[in-house]
Protein backbone atom coordinates (compact mmCIF):
# COMPACT_ATOMS: atom_id res chain seq x y z
CA UNK A 1 0.00 0.00 0.00
CA UNK A 2 1.92 3.20 -1.26
CA UNK A 3 -0.78 5.70 -0.49
CA UNK A 4 -2.69 7.05 2.52
CA UNK A 5 -5.56 9.50 1.99
CA UNK A 6 -4.55 12.93 1.02
CA UNK A 7 -2.08 11.20 -1.39
CA UNK A 8 -5.65 9.19 -3.22
CA UNK A 9 -6.72 12.56 -4.77
CA UNK A 10 -3.36 13.48 -6.54
CA UNK A 11 -3.67 13.50 -10.03
CA UNK A 12 -0.77 11.39 -12.00
CA UNK A 13 1.23 14.36 -12.99
CA UNK A 14 1.77 15.43 -9.36
CA UNK A 15 2.69 11.92 -8.63
CA UNK A 16 4.85 12.16 -11.15
CA UNK A 17 6.72 15.20 -9.43
CA UNK A 18 6.35 13.57 -6.34
CA UNK A 19 8.15 10.24 -7.37
CA UNK A 20 11.25 12.21 -9.43
CA UNK A 21 11.88 14.12 -6.36
CA UNK A 22 11.75 10.85 -4.24
CA UNK A 23 13.81 9.37 -6.08
CA UNK A 24 16.47 12.01 -6.64
CA UNK A 25 16.54 11.87 -3.14
CA UNK A 26 16.49 8.57 -2.62
CA UNK A 27 19.71 8.75 -4.92
CA UNK A 28 21.40 11.07 -2.73
CA UNK A 29 20.80 9.06 0.49
CA UNK A 30 22.01 5.62 -1.47
CA UNK A 31 18.45 4.16 -1.05
CA UNK A 32 17.19 2.12 -3.61
CA UNK A 33 13.72 1.60 -1.97
CA UNK A 34 12.24 5.03 -2.79
CA UNK A 35 8.94 4.54 -2.08
CA UNK A 36 9.18 4.80 1.52
CA UNK A 37 9.88 8.64 1.06
CA UNK A 38 6.67 9.25 -0.69
CA UNK A 39 4.50 10.38 2.47
CA UNK A 40 7.50 12.97 3.69
CA UNK A 41 6.63 14.74 0.72
CA UNK A 42 3.54 16.85 1.40
CA UNK A 43 2.01 19.07 -1.63
CA UNK A 44 1.78 22.29 -2.34
CA UNK A 45 -0.64 23.74 0.35
CA UNK A 46 -1.08 20.51 2.09
CA UNK A 47 0.99 19.66 5.01
CA UNK A 48 2.76 22.13 7.01
CA UNK A 49 1.53 24.83 4.73
CA UNK A 50 -2.14 24.27 4.95
CA UNK A 51 -2.16 27.86 7.12
CA UNK A 52 -1.16 29.55 4.24
CA UNK A 53 -4.51 28.82 2.20
CA UNK A 54 -8.05 29.50 2.99
CA UNK A 55 -10.44 27.42 0.44
CA UNK A 56 -9.04 27.53 -2.76
CA UNK A 57 -7.47 31.02 -2.27
CA UNK A 58 -3.89 31.11 -1.39
CA UNK A 59 -3.82 33.92 1.96
CA UNK A 60 -1.17 37.04 2.14
CA UNK A 61 1.14 37.55 4.61
CA UNK A 62 1.06 40.11 7.71
CA UNK A 63 2.22 40.80 10.67
CA UNK A 64 3.00 37.00 11.39
CA UNK A 65 -0.06 35.70 10.54
CA UNK A 66 -1.78 34.10 7.03
CA UNK A 67 -4.91 36.56 6.16
CA UNK A 68 -7.72 36.80 3.59
CA UNK A 69 -7.74 40.66 1.99
CA UNK A 70 -11.28 42.53 2.91
CA UNK A 71 -11.15 42.70 -1.01
CA UNK A 72 -12.98 39.93 -1.18
CA UNK A 73 -11.44 39.41 -4.59
CA UNK A 74 -8.89 37.05 -5.72
CA UNK A 75 -6.16 36.87 -8.71
CA UNK A 76 -6.35 34.07 -11.05
CA UNK A 77 -3.04 31.87 -11.54
CA UNK A 78 -3.04 30.30 -14.70
CA UNK A 79 -0.92 27.31 -15.32
CA UNK A 80 0.88 27.93 -19.05
CA UNK A 81 0.58 24.77 -19.99
CA UNK A 82 -2.88 24.00 -19.51
CA UNK A 83 -4.20 27.41 -19.49
CA UNK A 84 -6.59 26.83 -17.07
CA UNK A 85 -6.57 28.53 -13.59
CA UNK A 86 -4.08 26.18 -11.19
CA UNK A 87 -4.41 29.21 -7.97
CA UNK A 88 -6.20 32.04 -6.47
CA UNK A 89 -4.53 34.53 -4.79
CA UNK A 90 -5.58 37.38 -2.61
CA UNK A 91 -5.84 40.76 -4.41
CA UNK A 92 -4.66 43.07 -1.93
CA UNK A 93 -6.19 46.40 -1.29
CA UNK A 94 -4.23 49.47 -0.47
CA UNK A 95 -5.57 49.92 3.44
CA UNK A 96 -4.20 46.24 3.31
CA UNK A 97 -0.16 47.40 1.98
CA UNK A 98 -0.38 50.44 4.75
CA UNK A 99 -0.89 48.24 7.52
CA UNK A 100 1.75 46.04 6.57
CA UNK A 101 4.16 48.88 6.10
CA UNK A 102 3.20 50.62 9.33
CA UNK A 103 4.29 46.77 10.72
CA UNK A 104 7.50 47.09 9.01
CA UNK A 105 8.55 50.06 9.99
CA UNK A 106 8.13 49.00 13.92
CA UNK A 107 9.31 45.35 13.17
CA UNK A 108 12.79 47.07 12.01
CA UNK A 109 13.48 48.87 14.48
CA UNK A 110 13.45 46.11 16.97
CA UNK A 111 15.62 43.97 14.44
CA UNK A 112 18.18 46.19 14.15
CA UNK A 113 19.17 45.85 17.98
CA UNK A 114 18.76 41.71 17.44
CA UNK A 115 22.62 40.51 17.55
CA UNK A 116 23.93 39.43 14.02
CA UNK A 117 24.62 35.96 15.04
CA UNK A 118 21.23 35.68 15.90
CA UNK A 119 19.45 37.48 12.65
CA UNK A 120 22.08 35.21 11.19
CA UNK A 121 20.84 31.81 13.04
CA UNK A 122 17.58 32.66 11.78
CA UNK A 123 17.99 33.03 8.16
CA UNK A 124 20.11 29.10 8.40
CA UNK A 125 17.30 27.69 10.10
CA UNK A 126 14.58 29.54 6.85
CA UNK A 127 17.53 28.20 4.66
CA UNK A 128 17.11 24.68 5.88
CA UNK A 129 13.37 24.61 6.20
CA UNK A 130 13.22 25.81 2.65
CA UNK A 131 15.57 22.95 1.67
CA UNK A 132 13.33 20.09 3.76
CA UNK A 133 9.75 21.46 1.75
CA UNK A 134 11.55 21.81 -1.28
CA UNK A 135 9.04 19.21 -3.32
CA UNK A 136 5.59 21.52 -2.47
CA UNK A 137 7.47 24.56 -3.63
CA UNK A 138 8.82 22.92 -7.05
CA UNK A 139 5.24 21.67 -7.47
CA UNK A 140 4.37 25.18 -7.41
CA UNK A 141 7.06 26.20 -10.08
CA UNK A 142 5.82 23.29 -12.34
CA UNK A 143 2.40 24.21 -12.43
CA UNK A 144 2.52 28.45 -12.02
CA UNK A 145 5.62 29.42 -14.55
CA UNK A 146 5.81 25.78 -16.45
CA UNK A 147 9.69 25.78 -14.89
CA UNK A 148 10.79 21.68 -15.62
CA UNK A 149 10.19 19.64 -12.55
CA UNK A 150 14.15 19.31 -12.59
CA UNK A 151 15.01 22.70 -12.48
CA UNK A 152 11.87 23.60 -10.26
CA UNK A 153 13.89 21.80 -7.83
CA UNK A 154 16.97 23.21 -8.57
CA UNK A 155 15.52 26.57 -8.10
CA UNK A 156 14.67 25.68 -4.57
CA UNK A 157 17.89 24.10 -3.18
CA UNK A 158 19.46 27.15 -4.63
CA UNK A 159 17.68 29.41 -2.52
CA UNK A 160 18.02 27.67 0.17
CA UNK A 161 22.19 28.00 -0.27
CA UNK A 162 21.89 31.69 -1.28
CA UNK A 163 20.22 32.13 2.21
CA UNK A 164 22.72 30.85 4.03
CA UNK A 165 25.48 32.11 1.92
CA UNK A 166 24.13 34.95 3.15
CA UNK A 167 24.12 34.66 6.34
CA UNK A 168 27.62 33.64 6.74
CA UNK A 169 28.77 36.71 4.26
CA UNK A 170 26.52 39.12 6.43
CA UNK A 171 28.37 37.95 9.62
CA UNK A 172 31.63 39.01 8.29
CA UNK A 173 30.92 41.96 6.11
CA UNK A 174 28.50 43.72 8.77
CA UNK A 175 30.67 42.54 11.23
CA UNK A 176 33.48 44.73 10.04
CA UNK A 177 33.58 48.75 10.28
CA UNK A 178 36.63 50.94 9.19
CA UNK A 179 38.48 53.67 11.39
CA UNK A 180 40.24 56.80 9.93
CA UNK A 181 42.93 58.97 11.39
CA UNK A 182 42.48 62.70 10.25
CA UNK A 183 46.57 63.48 9.88
CA UNK A 184 46.82 61.61 6.10
CA UNK A 185 44.29 64.68 5.04
CA UNK A 186 46.36 67.46 4.50
CA UNK A 187 46.34 70.62 6.88
CA UNK A 188 45.42 67.75 9.71
CA UNK A 189 46.76 67.08 12.94
CA UNK A 190 45.93 63.48 14.33
CA UNK A 191 42.86 64.89 16.55
CA UNK A 192 40.08 63.13 14.68
CA UNK A 193 39.14 59.29 14.98
CA UNK A 194 36.99 57.83 12.78
CA UNK A 195 34.58 54.94 13.17
CA UNK A 196 32.48 53.78 10.51
CA UNK A 197 29.79 50.84 10.59
CA UNK A 198 27.46 49.49 8.45
CA UNK A 199 23.35 50.31 9.71
CA UNK A 200 20.14 49.20 7.66
CA UNK A 201 18.10 51.19 5.71
CA UNK A 202 14.69 50.88 7.11
CA UNK A 203 12.02 49.25 5.08
CA UNK A 204 13.08 46.93 2.19
CA UNK A 205 10.73 46.37 -1.17
CA UNK A 206 11.43 43.36 -3.27
CA UNK A 207 9.98 42.95 -6.46
CA UNK A 208 11.05 39.89 -8.35
CA UNK A 209 9.74 38.30 -11.86
CA UNK A 210 7.95 35.44 -12.84
CA UNK A 211 10.95 33.44 -13.93
CA UNK A 212 12.42 32.55 -10.97
CA UNK A 213 10.38 33.78 -8.53
CA UNK A 214 11.90 31.83 -5.34
CA UNK A 215 15.20 32.54 -6.18
CA UNK A 216 15.19 35.99 -7.33
CA UNK A 217 12.91 36.59 -3.87
CA UNK A 218 15.71 35.36 -1.43
CA UNK A 219 18.31 37.41 -3.31
CA UNK A 220 17.12 40.10 -1.86
CA UNK A 221 15.30 38.88 1.23
CA UNK A 222 17.92 37.40 2.66
CA UNK A 223 20.38 40.27 2.18
CA UNK A 224 17.92 42.82 3.62
CA UNK A 225 17.26 41.03 6.29
CA UNK A 226 20.81 40.41 7.39
CA UNK A 227 21.52 43.93 6.92
CA UNK A 228 18.90 44.52 9.92
CA UNK A 229 15.82 45.50 7.70
CA UNK A 230 12.60 44.75 7.57
CA UNK A 231 11.12 43.34 4.15
CA UNK A 232 7.85 43.49 2.06
CA UNK A 233 7.79 41.25 -0.64
CA UNK A 234 5.68 41.62 -3.78
CA UNK A 235 5.94 38.32 -5.64
CA UNK A 236 4.68 38.10 -9.26
CA UNK A 237 1.41 36.82 -9.65
CA UNK A 238 2.50 33.96 -11.94
CA UNK A 239 5.20 32.83 -9.07
CA UNK A 240 3.52 34.09 -6.30
CA UNK A 241 2.12 30.49 -4.79
CA UNK A 242 5.43 29.35 -4.78
CA UNK A 243 6.91 32.61 -3.16
CA UNK A 244 3.77 31.99 -0.42
CA UNK A 245 5.42 28.68 0.28
CA UNK A 246 8.78 29.97 0.70
CA UNK A 247 7.81 32.84 2.56
CA UNK A 248 5.86 30.29 5.24
CA UNK A 249 9.18 28.96 5.23
CA UNK A 250 10.47 32.01 6.90
CA UNK A 251 7.53 31.99 9.15
CA UNK A 252 8.12 28.86 10.51
CA UNK A 253 12.21 29.59 11.05
CA UNK A 254 9.80 32.12 13.88
CA UNK A 255 11.40 35.99 12.50
CA UNK A 256 9.43 38.48 14.45
CA UNK A 257 6.27 39.31 13.80
CA UNK A 258 5.59 42.08 10.66
CA UNK A 259 9.37 41.98 9.86
CA UNK A 260 8.34 39.99 6.66
CA UNK A 261 5.37 40.89 5.21
CA UNK A 262 3.97 39.54 1.34
CA UNK A 263 1.26 41.39 -0.52
CA UNK A 264 -0.35 39.60 -3.32
CA UNK A 265 -2.22 41.53 -6.38
CA UNK A 266 -1.40 42.27 -9.95
CA UNK A 267 1.93 44.62 -10.28
CA UNK A 268 -0.66 46.86 -12.54
CA UNK A 269 -2.76 47.78 -9.68
CA UNK A 270 -1.40 47.77 -6.44
CA UNK A 271 2.28 47.99 -7.96
CA UNK A 272 2.73 51.78 -8.06
CA UNK A 273 1.03 52.12 -5.26
CA UNK A 274 3.65 50.14 -3.13
CA UNK A 275 6.55 51.54 -4.83
CA UNK A 276 5.84 55.34 -4.37
CA UNK A 277 5.11 54.18 -0.54
CA UNK A 278 6.34 57.14 1.68
CA UNK A 279 7.12 54.05 4.13
CA UNK A 280 9.81 52.17 1.31
CA UNK A 281 12.96 53.03 2.09
CA UNK A 282 14.71 50.83 -0.52
CA UNK A 283 13.83 48.99 -4.15
CA UNK A 284 15.38 45.72 -5.05
CA UNK A 285 13.63 44.78 -8.39
CA UNK A 286 13.85 42.47 -11.19
CA UNK A 287 11.82 42.16 -14.45
CA UNK A 288 11.41 44.31 -17.57
CA UNK A 289 10.83 47.68 -18.99
CA UNK A 290 8.47 48.30 -15.65
CA UNK A 291 11.88 48.80 -13.64
CA UNK A 292 12.73 52.12 -15.68
CA UNK A 293 9.17 53.34 -14.84
CA UNK A 294 9.87 52.47 -11.18
CA UNK A 295 13.25 53.70 -11.23
CA UNK A 296 11.51 57.43 -12.49
CA UNK A 297 8.60 57.45 -10.00
CA UNK A 298 10.65 56.13 -7.05
CA UNK A 299 11.36 58.91 -4.73
CA UNK A 300 15.29 59.54 -3.29
CA UNK A 301 15.76 56.11 -2.14
CA UNK A 302 18.55 53.69 -3.12
CA UNK A 303 17.26 51.26 -5.95
CA UNK A 304 18.28 48.30 -7.54
CA UNK A 305 16.83 47.15 -10.70
CA UNK A 306 17.72 44.52 -12.59
CA UNK A 307 16.41 44.13 -15.40
CA UNK A 308 16.26 42.82 -19.66
CA UNK A 309 19.04 41.76 -21.50
CA UNK A 310 19.92 41.15 -25.40
CA UNK A 311 23.08 39.08 -24.41
CA UNK A 312 25.36 38.46 -27.51
CA UNK A 313 27.16 35.81 -28.02
CA UNK A 314 29.65 36.54 -30.61
CA UNK A 315 31.92 33.51 -32.47
CA UNK A 316 35.34 33.80 -33.80
CA UNK A 317 36.61 31.70 -36.41
CA UNK A 318 38.84 29.99 -34.04
CA UNK A 319 36.34 29.20 -31.59
CA UNK A 320 35.83 25.48 -30.41
CA UNK A 321 32.43 25.07 -32.53
CA UNK A 322 31.29 21.84 -30.64
CA UNK A 323 31.69 23.95 -27.06
CA UNK A 324 29.89 26.86 -28.96
CA UNK A 325 27.02 24.92 -30.05
CA UNK A 326 26.30 23.38 -26.47
CA UNK A 327 26.84 26.57 -24.60
CA UNK A 328 24.04 27.78 -27.45
CA UNK A 329 21.78 25.81 -26.84
CA UNK A 330 22.39 25.48 -22.81
CA UNK A 331 22.17 29.58 -23.30
CA UNK A 332 19.01 30.21 -25.62
CA UNK A 333 16.89 27.52 -24.92
CA UNK A 334 17.07 26.43 -20.95
CA UNK A 335 13.89 27.37 -19.40
CA UNK A 336 12.52 27.99 -22.88
CA UNK A 337 14.45 30.88 -23.54
CA UNK A 338 12.96 32.79 -20.30
CA UNK A 339 16.09 33.69 -19.15
CA UNK A 340 17.65 37.37 -18.27
CA UNK A 341 20.67 36.14 -19.21
CA UNK A 342 19.81 33.86 -22.11
CA UNK A 343 21.71 33.99 -25.61
CA UNK A 344 19.48 36.43 -27.27
CA UNK A 345 21.22 36.96 -30.28
CA UNK A 346 24.38 34.92 -31.76
CA UNK A 347 26.79 36.87 -33.59
CA UNK A 348 28.90 34.48 -35.79
CA UNK A 349 31.36 35.60 -37.97
CA UNK A 350 30.59 34.10 -41.48
CA UNK A 351 33.47 31.94 -42.55
CA UNK A 352 32.56 29.50 -39.64
CA UNK A 353 28.92 30.26 -40.12
CA UNK A 354 27.70 27.54 -42.23
CA UNK A 355 29.58 25.15 -39.92
CA UNK A 356 27.82 26.47 -36.39
CA UNK A 357 24.76 26.86 -37.40
CA UNK A 358 24.59 22.65 -38.54
CA UNK A 359 25.85 22.24 -35.45
CA UNK A 360 23.24 23.71 -33.69
CA UNK A 361 20.32 22.29 -36.12
CA UNK A 362 21.23 19.18 -34.92
CA UNK A 363 20.83 19.98 -31.27
CA UNK A 364 17.80 21.44 -31.46
CA UNK A 365 16.42 18.75 -32.83
CA UNK A 366 17.06 17.00 -30.29
CA UNK A 367 15.26 18.86 -27.75
CA UNK A 368 12.24 17.30 -25.75
CA UNK A 369 9.09 19.51 -26.38
CA UNK A 370 6.25 19.01 -23.77
CA UNK A 371 4.82 19.14 -20.43
CA UNK A 372 6.97 20.54 -17.43
CA UNK A 373 6.57 17.75 -15.27
CA UNK A 374 7.95 15.44 -17.67
CA UNK A 375 11.09 17.16 -17.60
CA UNK A 376 11.21 18.57 -21.24
CA UNK A 377 13.44 20.69 -22.44
CA UNK A 378 10.67 22.82 -23.74
CA UNK A 379 7.90 24.40 -22.28
CA UNK A 380 4.95 26.43 -22.54
CA UNK A 381 6.18 30.07 -22.13
CA UNK A 382 4.67 32.07 -19.30
CA UNK A 383 1.23 33.39 -20.98
CA UNK A 384 -0.46 33.58 -23.85
CA UNK A 385 0.75 37.30 -24.67
CA UNK A 386 4.02 36.59 -24.19
CA UNK A 387 3.55 33.46 -26.73
CA UNK A 388 1.63 36.13 -28.79
CA UNK A 389 4.50 38.34 -28.56
CA UNK A 390 6.97 36.19 -29.50
CA UNK A 391 5.23 35.24 -32.71
CA UNK A 392 4.78 38.47 -33.77
CA UNK A 393 8.68 38.45 -33.76
CA UNK A 394 8.82 35.84 -35.58
CA UNK A 395 6.82 36.65 -37.70
CA UNK A 396 8.51 39.81 -38.70
CA UNK A 397 11.71 38.20 -39.07
CA UNK A 398 10.04 35.68 -41.53
CA UNK A 399 8.81 38.81 -43.77
CA UNK A 400 11.83 40.44 -44.00
CA UNK A 401 13.39 36.92 -45.83
CA UNK A 402 14.96 34.89 -42.19
CA UNK A 403 16.27 31.37 -43.22
CA UNK A 404 14.01 29.25 -41.14
CA UNK A 405 16.19 26.14 -39.59
CA UNK A 406 12.96 24.54 -38.51
CA UNK A 407 9.40 24.93 -38.97
CA UNK A 408 7.74 27.39 -36.91
CA UNK A 409 5.31 25.32 -34.71
CA UNK A 410 3.09 26.68 -31.42
CA UNK A 411 0.34 24.78 -29.91
CA UNK A 412 -1.13 27.77 -26.93
CA UNK A 413 1.38 28.92 -25.16
CA UNK A 414 3.93 25.86 -26.37
CA UNK A 415 6.36 27.03 -29.35
CA UNK A 416 8.90 24.38 -30.48
CA UNK A 417 12.36 26.10 -30.01
CA UNK A 418 13.29 27.86 -32.97
CA UNK A 419 16.65 29.09 -35.32
CA UNK A 420 16.50 32.08 -37.46
CA UNK A 421 19.48 32.43 -39.56
CA UNK A 422 20.20 35.23 -41.64
CA UNK A 423 18.65 37.90 -39.20
CA UNK A 424 19.74 40.93 -40.51
CA UNK A 425 19.45 44.59 -38.27
CA UNK A 426 16.37 45.57 -39.67
CA UNK A 427 14.52 42.59 -38.00
CA UNK A 428 13.09 43.00 -34.71
CA UNK A 429 13.99 40.24 -33.27
CA UNK A 430 17.76 41.54 -33.79
CA UNK A 431 17.51 43.76 -31.17
CA UNK A 432 14.18 43.32 -28.79
CA UNK A 433 13.91 40.25 -26.27
CA UNK A 434 11.42 37.34 -27.06
CA UNK A 435 12.01 35.64 -23.64
CA UNK A 436 10.94 32.31 -25.79
CA UNK A 437 12.54 29.82 -27.59
CA UNK A 438 13.46 31.65 -30.63
CA UNK A 439 16.80 32.14 -31.30
CA UNK A 440 18.44 34.78 -34.16
CA UNK A 441 22.07 34.72 -35.78
CA UNK A 442 23.13 37.22 -37.72
CA UNK A 443 26.32 36.36 -39.50
CA UNK A 444 29.31 39.02 -39.52
CA UNK A 445 32.13 40.11 -41.37
CA UNK A 446 33.99 41.27 -38.41
CA UNK A 447 34.40 40.82 -34.57
CA UNK A 448 34.07 45.09 -34.51
CA UNK A 449 30.60 44.72 -36.68
CA UNK A 450 29.82 42.31 -34.02
CA UNK A 451 30.87 44.20 -30.82
CA UNK A 452 29.21 46.90 -32.73
CA UNK A 453 26.18 45.52 -32.57
CA UNK A 454 25.96 44.66 -29.48
CA UNK A 455 26.71 47.91 -28.02
CA UNK A 456 24.39 49.57 -30.41
CA UNK A 457 21.86 47.59 -27.80
CA UNK A 458 19.94 49.55 -25.17
CA UNK A 459 20.77 46.94 -23.09
CA UNK A 460 23.95 46.21 -21.72
CA UNK A 461 23.03 42.90 -19.05
CA UNK A 462 26.11 39.99 -20.22
CA UNK A 463 27.61 38.65 -23.07
CA UNK A 464 29.95 35.96 -24.65
CA UNK A 465 32.52 35.30 -26.35
CA UNK A 466 33.68 32.22 -27.93
CA UNK A 467 37.92 31.83 -29.12
CA UNK A 468 40.65 29.70 -28.37
CA UNK A 469 42.62 33.43 -28.53
CA UNK A 470 42.75 34.44 -24.57
CA UNK A 471 44.13 38.15 -25.60
CA UNK A 472 41.65 38.37 -28.13
CA UNK A 473 38.90 37.43 -25.86
CA UNK A 474 40.25 40.24 -23.24
CA UNK A 475 39.94 42.81 -26.05
CA UNK A 476 36.63 41.50 -26.66
CA UNK A 477 35.26 42.07 -23.39
CA UNK A 478 36.35 45.16 -22.22
CA UNK A 479 35.14 46.61 -25.82
CA UNK A 480 31.62 45.44 -25.07
CA UNK A 481 28.99 47.60 -22.80
CA UNK A 482 28.08 45.06 -20.88
CA UNK A 483 27.40 44.38 -17.33
CA UNK A 484 29.60 41.17 -17.34
CA UNK A 485 31.24 38.87 -20.68
CA UNK A 486 31.64 35.74 -19.64
CA UNK A 487 34.92 34.28 -21.74
CA UNK A 488 34.18 30.36 -23.64
CA UNK A 489 30.78 29.96 -22.03
CA UNK A 490 26.87 31.20 -22.29
CA UNK A 491 25.82 34.19 -20.22
CA UNK A 492 24.77 33.55 -16.35
CA UNK A 493 23.74 34.81 -13.42
CA UNK A 494 25.68 32.13 -10.79
CA UNK A 495 27.04 31.53 -8.94
CA UNK A 496 24.86 33.66 -6.55
CA UNK A 497 27.89 35.29 -4.79
CA UNK A 498 29.39 37.09 -8.43
CA UNK A 499 28.58 40.45 -8.69
CA UNK A 500 25.74 40.45 -11.16
CA UNK A 501 24.86 43.95 -12.84
CA UNK A 502 23.23 45.63 -16.19
CA UNK A 503 24.49 48.57 -17.79
CA UNK A 504 22.25 51.01 -19.55
CA UNK A 505 18.30 49.74 -19.86
CA UNK A 506 19.70 46.74 -18.16
CA UNK A 507 19.61 47.95 -14.68
CA UNK A 508 20.92 50.24 -11.63
CA UNK A 509 23.65 49.20 -8.70
CA UNK A 510 24.64 45.55 -8.35
CA UNK A 511 23.55 42.14 -7.09
CA UNK A 512 25.63 38.96 -5.53
CA UNK A 513 25.13 38.45 -2.11
CA UNK A 514 28.08 41.04 -0.78
CA UNK A 515 26.91 43.78 -2.95
CA UNK A 516 23.41 43.04 -2.20
CA UNK A 517 23.67 43.52 1.54
CA UNK A 518 26.13 46.36 0.87
CA UNK A 519 22.99 48.07 -1.32
CA UNK A 520 20.49 47.86 1.46
CA UNK A 521 22.62 49.27 3.65
CA UNK A 522 24.41 53.26 4.68
CA UNK A 523 27.12 54.15 6.24
CA UNK A 524 26.97 55.44 9.63
CA UNK A 525 30.26 57.48 11.13
CA UNK A 526 31.08 58.70 14.70
CA UNK A 527 34.34 61.04 15.01
CA UNK A 528 36.14 61.24 18.31
CA UNK A 529 37.38 65.06 18.50
CA UNK A 530 40.36 64.84 20.71
CA UNK A 531 41.64 68.03 22.74
CA UNK A 532 45.26 67.65 21.43
CA UNK A 533 46.72 65.37 18.61
CA UNK A 534 47.82 61.96 19.83
CA UNK A 535 49.80 59.89 17.89
CA UNK A 536 50.29 56.16 18.84
CA UNK A 537 53.49 55.47 20.52
CA UNK A 538 54.70 58.66 19.76
P1 LIG B 1 7.74 42.31 -15.37
O1 LIG B 1 6.52 42.20 -16.18
O2 LIG B 1 8.52 43.57 -15.41
O3 LIG B 1 7.29 41.98 -13.87
C1 LIG B 1 8.24 41.95 -12.83
C2 LIG B 1 7.54 42.21 -11.52
O4 LIG B 1 7.02 43.54 -11.50
C3 LIG B 1 6.36 41.29 -11.24
O5 LIG B 1 6.36 40.97 -9.89
C4 LIG B 1 5.16 42.18 -11.57
O6 LIG B 1 3.99 41.79 -10.92
C5 LIG B 1 5.66 43.50 -11.07
N1 LIG B 1 4.97 44.68 -11.58
C6 LIG B 1 4.22 44.82 -12.70
N2 LIG B 1 3.79 46.10 -12.81
C7 LIG B 1 4.29 46.78 -11.75
C8 LIG B 1 4.21 48.12 -11.30
N3 LIG B 1 3.55 49.05 -11.97
N4 LIG B 1 4.85 48.45 -10.18
C9 LIG B 1 5.55 47.54 -9.47
N5 LIG B 1 5.67 46.25 -9.84
C10 LIG B 1 5.04 45.88 -10.97
O7 LIG B 1 8.78 41.14 -15.73
P2 LIG B 1 8.49 39.60 -15.89
O8 LIG B 1 7.70 39.37 -17.13
O9 LIG B 1 8.00 39.03 -14.61
O10 LIG B 1 10.00 39.04 -16.09
C11 LIG B 1 10.63 39.06 -17.33
C12 LIG B 1 11.61 40.20 -17.44
O11 LIG B 1 12.47 40.19 -16.32
C13 LIG B 1 12.50 40.07 -18.65
O12 LIG B 1 12.65 41.32 -19.25
C14 LIG B 1 13.83 39.61 -18.07
O13 LIG B 1 14.95 39.90 -18.86
C15 LIG B 1 13.83 40.30 -16.76
N6 LIG B 1 14.72 39.64 -15.81
C16 LIG B 1 15.87 40.28 -15.47
C17 LIG B 1 16.75 39.67 -14.58
C18 LIG B 1 18.01 40.36 -14.18
O14 LIG B 1 18.54 40.00 -13.13
N7 LIG B 1 18.53 41.30 -14.94
C19 LIG B 1 16.47 38.42 -14.06
C20 LIG B 1 15.28 37.80 -14.44
C21 LIG B 1 14.40 38.43 -15.32
P3 LIG B 1 2.80 41.03 -11.72
O15 LIG B 1 3.35 39.70 -12.07
O16 LIG B 1 1.71 40.97 -10.73
O17 LIG B 1 2.49 41.86 -12.92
Amino acid sequence: MLFTAPFVKLSLINLSLSHFLNTQEARQRGDSSSSSLIFKTSMAGTGIFTDILDGDVYKYYSDGEWKTSSSGKSVAIINPATRKTQYKVQACTQEEVNKVMEMAKSAQKSWAKTPLWKRAELLHKAAAILKDNKAPIAESLVKEIAKPAKDSVTEVVRSGDLISYCAEEGVRILGEGKFLLSDSFPGNERTKYCLTSKIPLGVVLAIPPFNYPVNLAVSKIAPALIAGNSLVLKPPTQGAVSCLHMVHCFHLAGFPKGLISCITGKGSEIGDFLTMHPAVNCISFTGGDTGISISKKAGMIPLQMELGGKDACIVLEDADLDLVASNIIKGGFSYSGQRCTAVKVVLVIKSVADELVEKVKAKVAKLTVGPPEENCDITAVVSESSANFIEGLVMDAKDKGATFCQEYKREGNLIWPLLLDNVRPDMRIAWEEPFGPVLPVLRINSVEEGINHCNASNFGLQGCVFTKDINKAILISDAMETGTVQINSAPARGPDHFPFQGLKDSGIGSQGVTNSINLMTKLKTTVINLPTPSYSMG
